[in-house]
């Protein structure tokens, strides 16, 4: 459980991820310091799945700092591509960081497997949390959002996957949404509440 005061290192080099994380720890009395401030490195991502790559930036950061650390991972998981492109998702958009390049590839490979139907084009949004300790433990907290793969790509909100992915119960994609709805029901936002739920509400 983390105390108000606490210092605790967000273990990514991106600074929206400092910002949005540094936003939601700051009502708790949290001093969030990224690892880009105290000169750790980013460890290659070598997991196999979303908890193990979580785990290796947190605690490559709290073994480093001697503090606390909370990374994230996070990706598209499309069922009839078995889980593809899951911990992949960075990378389908390739150096450029071309998600439209990537959505193409979602909906070609869907095609390729005759998923036609909303039931045969279901999807989710994982987001893992990690949070380690400087003697090497990591727990993680899942958050998932599910839908399905629409075509063509649909709104200029967010970013990724977001303008191909509809959530269950809406008929309009994330790229259609108003942020501040999608940020309510996100992946993101469910793996924070369970966060915040089991290690900073008890001590508030
Ligand atoms: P990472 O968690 O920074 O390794 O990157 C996860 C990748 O998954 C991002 O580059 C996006 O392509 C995709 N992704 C994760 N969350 C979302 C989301 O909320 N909307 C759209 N794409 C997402």
């Amino acid at each position: 459980m983390l105390k108000k005061g606490d210092r605790l290192v967000v273990a990514t080099h991106n600074p929206g991820k400092v910002k949005e994380i540094g936003a939601l720890l700051e009502p708790f009395g949290m001093q969030a310091v990224s690892a880009g401030e105290l000169g750790i490195s980013e460890p290659d991502e070598t997991g196999v799945t979303f908890a193990e790559n979580a785990c290796q930036k947190a605690v490559h950061s709290a073994k480093a700092s001697g503090l606390p650390a909370l990374a994230d991972d996070s990706g598209l998981e499309v069922a009839a591509l078995d889980g593809e492109p899951g911990i992949y998702s960075a990378r389908w958009g390739g150096p450029e960081k071309d998600f439209d390049m990537a959505m193409q590839r979602v909906h070609e490979e869907l095609e390729a497997k005759g998923a036609t139907t909303k039931e045969q084009r279901i999807a989710n949004f994982t987001c893992t949390l990690a949070l380690a300790l400087p003697d090497g433990t990591c727990t993680v907290y899942d958050g998932k959002v599910f839908g399905s793969i629409v075509w063509p790509m649909r709104g200029p909100h967010g970013f990724g996957y977001d303008p191909i992915f509809m959530p269950k119960g809406f008929d309009i994609t994330f790229g259609e949404m108003d942020p501040a709805k999608k940020h309510t029901m996100s992946h993101r936002a469910r793996a924070f509440e369970i966060f915040v739920r089991e290690c900073l509400e008890a001590g508030r």
